[in-house]
């Protein structure tokens, strides 16, 4: 790179941004690569936006989303004070990372894969990651990241079921995690827990240090919106709010309120489309076997597999060719021969399909 400009602010200069997974704009592409849901929002969601639009727009939305926090908390079996909504659960993250897990010297822990925009937001706040490797079989190593714990750290993130395996941790061990840092915030991103994982917001009654973070990206259809939110006790929602209300205090405008209020409130559209995805999971898994994949179990919407015969990035590429798209990631080395592929549609996984078994065959 070259030197920054002088109008930068020196740290600038030595962020290491997150790269999303492309959103090209080409016709008839399969697109599995950034794990959207395959199907639209709820019809609700979007005449609620469509009615958001016609009404009120030249106000500023409220300010802390008083009806949507209500309408979260009471799906959760909390009470609104325990929500704090954001601009998405990046978003969420980011401010949670300056609220909690700044405290000079001391490292956030979290695995040495997961989400890497946990390594971005360190580098944006000056934290110190330290790394945990995921054990053999790449699942979140709770023995080790608690042995850690027991030395000062900053806090611990986890994601939960982790990306980009699809592993999920039983909540046994995430209350292991809770009392081996009674001290810190134990973070735990469940981004996919409506795919089949296990939620822990069940567990912020009874621990003080628990903060868990969803989004409606993923299993409500809504990515292009824009809505996540955090539950934990009322000390950890308070000090969100307080950063929060010191960098931007409209975070979700009125179309995000509305659509994220009627998305929770069509609970039969919710069932049904998170039903078609992990069906369609299980199905993708078995014909993915089938080629000779090893498919890690996945409680996500997207799987992540590996070809003892043929390499990752010349399967994505290949892939690409077929207008089809997967997501490899070059980084870490350990995972450099996995793909991460999102469930589609029965159609999307049956192209997925049709496009692999070709590959596979030619080569
Ligand atoms: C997709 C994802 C997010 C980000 O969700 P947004 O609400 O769209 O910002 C956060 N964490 C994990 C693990 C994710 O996969």
């Amino acid at each position: 790179m070259t030197t920054p400009p002088s109008f930068w602010s020196p740290v600038v200069g030595t962020l290491v941004p997150y790269v999303p997974g492309e959103q090209p704009r080409v016709d008839g592409l399969v697109k599995l690569n950034t794990n959207e849901n395959p199907y639209p929002p709820s019809p609700r969601a979007i005449a609620a936006i469509s009615a958001a639009a016609r009404e009120g727009l030249e106000r500023y939305p409220d300010p802390e989303s008083t009806v949507l926090r209500q309408t979260l908390a009471a799906h959760h079996g909390v009470n609104a004070g325990q929500v704090f909504v954001g601009n998405g659960s990046d978003e969420v993250l980011g401010l949670a990372f300056f609220a909690f897990f700044q405290h000079a010297g001391q490292p956030l822990l979290f695995a040495d894969v997961t989400y890497s925009f946990y390594r971005v937001y360190c580098g944006l706040f000056g934290i110190a990651p330290q790394l945990v490797p995921l054990d053999a079989a790449l699942g979140v190593d709770v023995d080790a990241l608690a042995a850690r714990a027991a030395a000062p750290h900053a806090g611990i993130v986890i994601a939960n079921p982790n990306a980009p395996t699809g592993i999920g941790l039983p909540l046994a061990q995430i209350e292991r995690l809770l009392a081996a840092s009674p001290h810190r915030v134990v973070l735990v991103d469940e981004a996919y827990v409506d795919f089949g994982g296990g939620s822990a917001i069940g567990l912020v009654d009874r621990h003080p240090n628990l903060l868990v973070v969803h989004t409606l990206s993923k299993s409500r259809s809504l990515a292009g919106l824009r809505v996540g939110f955090a539950v934990g006790q009322r000390p950890l929602i308070d000090a969100l709010e307080r950063v929060k209300n010191s960098f931007n205090s409209y975070p979700l405008d009125r179309l995000a309120q509305a659509g994220a209020i009627a998305a929770y409130e069509d609970a039969a559209y919710f069932d049904k489309t998170r039903a078609a995805v992990i069906d369609s999971r299980e199905g993708l898994t078995l014909q993915l076997e089938d080629l000779g994949f090893e498919v890690l179990p996945s409680q996500a919407n997207f799987v992540f597999v590996r070809h003892a015969a043929h390499d990752a990035a010349a399967l994505a590429a290949s892939l690409r060719e077929r207008k089809v798209l997967v997501r490899h990631f070059r980084q870490p080395e350990r995972i450099a021969q996995y793909l991460r592929i999102s469930i589609g549609t029965p159609g999307q996984c049956d192209a997925l399909v049709q496009a692999l078994t070709r590959v596979i065959a030619s080569s």
